[in-house]
């Protein structure tokens, strides 16, 4: 198995360093890939970084919910979406994202469509290669 974030995702960069694997690439570029993505093949499924996340965006891939309901104010990001995100990330460096959405209290989102491009990125997409243009967005 693996751990997978989700497009609740906003870049912050918590997570990163506490993998003891190694294996969380920031996406670039951002607007095709906006969130932080963990090698499959690489997660030990450990959880560190789980609580390092802010935004609760991280889960083991069974259970990664069907149905998150939102508590309100939260962002998620996607490609597809048109909405504008920023903010501040967990080293200081400005974080932009014009693929977001803010969810309203009670709004109903499928996570599980997430699961798909974490597997992409390294399958079809940049995979560790996005390390050699990171920007530190
Ligand atoms: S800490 Fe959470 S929001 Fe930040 S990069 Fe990691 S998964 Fe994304
Ligand atoms: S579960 Fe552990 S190994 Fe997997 S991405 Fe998180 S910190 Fe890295």
């Amino acid at each position: 198995m693996t751990h997978i974030i989700t497009s609740l995702c906003v870049r912050d960069r918590g997570c990163i360093d506490v993998c003891p694997v190694e294996c969380m690439i920031p996406g670039q570029p951002v607007s095709e890939w906006p969130w932080i993505y963990i090698d499959p093949d690489t997660c030990i499924d450990c959880g560190a970084c789980v609580p390092e996340c802010p935004y609760a965006a991280i889960f083991p891939e069974d259970e990664v919910p069907a149905a998150y309901t939102a508590k309100g104010g939260e962002y998620i990001s996607k490609v597809g979406l048109d909405g504008h995100f920023e903010g501040t990330n967990h080293h200081g460096n400005p974080i932009v994202l014009d693929t977001a959405k803010q969810l309203a209290a009670g709004e109903v989102v499928d996570l599980t469509e997430d699961i798909k491009p974490n597997y992409d990125f390294f399958e079809s997409g940049p995979g560790y290669s996005a390390n050699d243009v990171d920007d530190g967005m």
